[in-house]
This record gives C-alpha cells, sequence and structure tokens, in this order.
C-alpha cells in the first residue's frame, strides 16, 4: 500500500516495526519546524538548544505515534486479530491487520484504543511539564513536554475525525455495523464519509495556501491521501463479498502444462519454453511436484551445456510463497500474488499438482459476478 521501501527498526510485543523512507522527510520537516519555532518568542531558546530540543521533541513524538499505533495492535491481538508490522510514514503510523474484525464491539474497541492512547500521552507530557514548572527547571527542559502535549491531544482529536480508514471513521463504521447488522453498508457509508473529511482537508488546505500560509500544502496532501485510503478500503470489501465462499479449486485450471525431471535444458527449451512462451514451468515426475524450472535458470546454463544437462540438475526446489491448497479461498490467493507479486500461483494438495490459479482468472470472475449482479 506504501509507496516506497521501509526498513525494520526492531520487534515489540512480537510486532514487526519499520520506517518508510517517507518517513524521513517528515522527521526533517518537524525536527526544522521545532527548531526554528523554539528560537522565537515566548521560548527563545539559542539555536543550539532549539536544535537539539527539537529532535528530541521529534523523536519523542514519534515513539507517541508508535504507541499509539501499539495500542490498537494490543487490542487488536487481545481478541484473537495478529498484528503482521507497524509502519511508520510520512502521515502517521499504520498497523497492518491480519484480517478485518469479526463484529463491531471488537471493531469498536480496536479503534478507540489508538486515540486514548494518545490523549493519555497528552495528559502525561501536560503533567510533566507542570511539575518541571512547578520545580522552576531550566526552559531548555521544559519547553519540549508542552509541545509533546499539544501534539498528542492534536493527534488523538485528528485520528478522532469520523471518516474512514481514520479511527473515528472505524468507531462511526462499528456503530452503523452494530445498527444495520450490515458491514458492507457501514463501510460504503463510513468511507463516504471519510472521503467527506478528505474534501473538507484539502479546502482547509487551499484556503490556508491562498492566505499565504504554505503549511496549507500539508492538508492538501493528507486530504488526498485519506480520499484514496477511503476508496480502496471500501473496493477491497467489495471485492472479498464478490469472491466469498469461492474456493482455489473452482477457479484453477487443471491442465497444466509440466515438464519431466529427465528432460534436457535442449529438449525444454525447443518444446516448453518456445513452444508455450511461459517464464516458469512446474517440475512433475509421476504425478509428483518436484520443483520449478524457469527461463532464469535456464540463462545460468551454458549453452554448450544445455544437451548434457537436465531439468532435474537444473531446477528450484519449489517455494512455499508460490504455492497454495486447493481449499484455500480465491481472495487469499489474490491477495498472496498481490503480496509476492506474480501472476499466478501453483495449486498443490499432498505433494501433488493439481492445478494453476492465475490473477487473471480471478479478476475476470469478478467482472462476470460485477456484471450480473450475482
Ligand atoms: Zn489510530
Amino acid at each position: 500500500m506504501l509507496p516506497f521501501g521501509s526498513i525494520r527498526i526492531g520487534r515489540i510485543l512480537g510486532i514487526n516495526v519499520e520506517i518508510n523512507y517517507t518517513w524521513f522527510v517528515i522527521f526533517l520537516l518537524v525536527t526544522v519546524a521545532l527548531t526554528l519555532t523554539f528560537q522565537e518568542k515566548p521560548y527563545q531558546l539559542s539555536p543550539l538548544a532549539s536544535l537539539v530540543d527539537g529532535v528530541i521533541t521529534s523523536l519523542l513524538f514519534f515513539v507517541s505515534v508508535l504507541l499509539h499505533e501499539l495500542c490498537h495492535s494490543f487490542v487488536a491481538r487481545l481478541n484473537g486479530i495478529p498484528i503482521k508490522k507497524i509502519t511508520l510514514f510520512i502521515f502517521g503510523g499504520v498497523a497492518q491487520m491480519s484480517r478485518e474484525p469479526d463484529n463491531p464491539g471488537v471493531e469498536f474497541k480496536m479503534a478507540i484504543a489508538g486515540p486514548l492512547a494518545s490523549f493519555l500521552l497528552a495528559l502525561v507530557f501536560g503533567l510533566i511539564f507542570w511539575l518541571f514548572q512547578i520545580l522552576g527547571l531550566n526552559r531548555v527542559i521544559v519547553v519540549p513536554f508542552i509541545f509533546l502535549a499539544e501534539i498528542n491531544l492534536a493527534l488523538g482529536l485528528f485520528n478522532m475525525a469520523p471518516g474512514f480508514p481514520l479511527d473515528g471513521g472505524r468507531v462511526l463504521r462499528a456503530a452503523l455495523w452494530y445498527w444495520y447488522h450490515d458491514l458492507e453498508r457501514a463501510t460504503r457509508i463510513a468511507a463516504g464519509f471519510g472521503q467527506g473529511v478528505a474534501g473538507l482537508l484539502v479546502l482547509i488546505g487551499f484556503l490556508s495556501v491562498i492566505m499565504g500560509n504554505l503549511g496549507g500544502v500539508w492538508f492538501i496532501l493528507l486530504g488526498w491521501f485519506l480520499n484514496q485510503a477511503a476508496q480502496a478500503s471500501y473496493k477491497q470489501l467489495v471485492l472479498q463479498r464478490s469472491l466469498s465462499g469461492i474456493k482455489v479449486e473452482e477457479i484453477m485450471t487443471r491442465e497444466v502444462q509440466t515438464v519431466e525431471p529427465s528432460l534436457t535444458i535442449d529438449q525444454v527449451v525447443n518444446e516448453h519454453f518456445l513452444r508455450y512462451k511461459f517464464g516458469r514451468f512446474p517440475v512433475v515426475e509421476n504425478g509428483r511436484l518436484l520443483g520449478v524450472i524457469t527461463l532464469h535458470d535456464v540463462k545460468e546454463i551454458p549453452r554448450e551445456s544445455w544437451s548434457i544437462t537436465t531439468v532435474w540438475e537444473t531446477m528450484d526446489p519449489l517455494e512455499e510463497h508460490l504455492k497454495i491448497s486447493p481449499g484455500e479461498d480465491a481472495v487469499q490467493a489474490l491477495m498472496q500474488m498481490a503480496r509476492e507479486e506474480v501472476g499466478h500461483l501453483l495449486v498443490v494438495e499432498d505433494d501433488s499438482l493439481v492445478g494453476l490459479v492465475t490473477r487473471t482468472d480471478i479478476i475476470k470472475l469478478i467482472k462476470v459476478k460485477t456484471e450480473l449482479g450475482v
């Protein structure tokens, strides 16, 4: 979903935490903005103190975002929904759920946990600020805490905006879902609110820019991103619905072009690669799937050895992520292909190859089903 790559920074409570490269942009921007602010009235810190405070405040702000996401993840896990990873990126944080919640109650608890964490953090930072002021500590130590209290309060409030997929939008969806007993309808309405909130952000952004405040560009980008996210989450739900109950074995192709392990590379090139123009063939002997041979494997072998090298010597073992079992859901197959960036999966049952499922097959099926309205 996120553009550019990410780097893993560690594992907390069994959840991988990674930073998307876009995060560094926002980290730099926030640090610079804070450093400049700290030099002005009423803070008037020295340039060096401002920079140190800027970096510390930025870091603690991102720790706050991480804690917000960890709270979502923790509640999700308590309710039996494992979280794969948390990614920090330019617009904050996102916790990747392995599946959607089963009922409105779980959705509500998971959604509200993040903003509650932010409000609690605002309170804690506010109390620290208050205590430090009473103790009469140096401004350099005190200033970051009032900012952290304000930033966390703003974070909690913004996330409670009732537009799906923001947390407030998820709370709204949970309520609608509870009311209508219909997840699709609830998602459609909540995603509509999401697009409304997105439109409002873009409008505020434009007005700010017109009035000379360049910070408005940020709101425009954020609104654009939220609009995309709202549309995508509704589409994904519709997709899941239209494929629900369909198993891989119902849509797979049963006639698969396979090769025997005893063939030479010469034979496999002439009789298979050139003839069918596929990039990869499963290697099968007596119904048993032994591995796969790809164009890439063939290119590794010097031309003059093609007649004396067999498929068996050249092939790769079949990797787990390229196979799927016939009883698996079609949605799972589609998600696996998207995740692994492949166009097809081999359908395997007890070590034997029973078929092939392609992305094109599934997409055609969705098209037909949508056109027929079934
Ligand atoms: Zn959240």
